[in-house]
């Protein structure tokens, strides 16, 4: 299964704003926004030109892929998905991205970033309705249960992201039980749950050329 496997601070230096790719690391002042926020790279501190038109389309939809570590063949597939299903297509295509697995675990608290949530789903520790699941993209639906395996409760990643998230509330399509480490789909993510930095109608505009 491919997937990025670089160094993910240079990702959030390339969009200009913090993507929380890292957990605790991007809440203190070890963040490499905070150091050194210019683009990476030879010409990274060289003056930037505006950029207009087709550069802010490619910048949302390389901001949404990296946030949620999809690769380009996978996302485009979800927006292919979503233009087919009535709706509003920004919004369905971020909804399936929001009900990927991984992203799931890591909205419920079971991991402090979602590229952590995706490794703890790749390991077998994650089971959906009482059977294991390691397929991060997974798609979640409206009453499925996701819950850490009962061998994996005590693992330190978990309980220390777990620690981390119960001074926040979950998302309002979900549900959890801190101490069983599950949790509940209740309904499908709406835009205003979703809560991130991304011009879903800019994706739409890039793809439908
Ligand atoms: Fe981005 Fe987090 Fe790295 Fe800061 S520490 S640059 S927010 S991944």
């Amino acid at each position: 299964m491919a997937r990025y496997t670089g160094a993910v601070c240079r990702l959030c230096r390339r969009e200009g704003m913090k993507l929380f790719l890292k957990g605790a690391r991007c809440f203190s002042d070890k963040c490499a926004i905070e150091k050194r926020n210019f683009a990476p790279g030879q010409h990274g501190r060289d003056r930037k030109a505006k950029i207009v038109g087709y550069g802010l389309q490619l910048r949302e939809k390389q901001k949404a892929k990296r946030i949620y570590f999809a690769l380009e063949g996978q996302f485009r597939a979800y927006y292919e998905k979503a233009s087919r299903t009535p709706g509003v297509t920004g919004e369905l295509l971020l909804q399936q991205l929001e009900r990927r697995l991984d992203n799931v675990a890591f909205r419920l608290g079971f991991a402090s970033s979602r590229r952590q949530a995706r490794q703890i789903v790749r390991h077998g520790h994650v089971e959906v309705n009482g059977r294991k699941v390691n397929i991060p993209s997974f798609q979640v639906g409206v009453g499925d249960e996701i819950k850490i395996r009962p061998n994996s409760q005590k693992l330190t990643v978990v309980e220390g992201a777990s620690e981390f998230a119960s001074h926040q509330p979950a998302p309002a399509w979900l549900s959890v039980d801190r101490a069983a480490l599950s949790g509940k789909v209740l309904a499908l993510p709406k835009r205003e749950d979703v809560n991130l930095p991304v011009n879903e109608q800019l994706i739409v505009e890039l793809y439908s050329k």
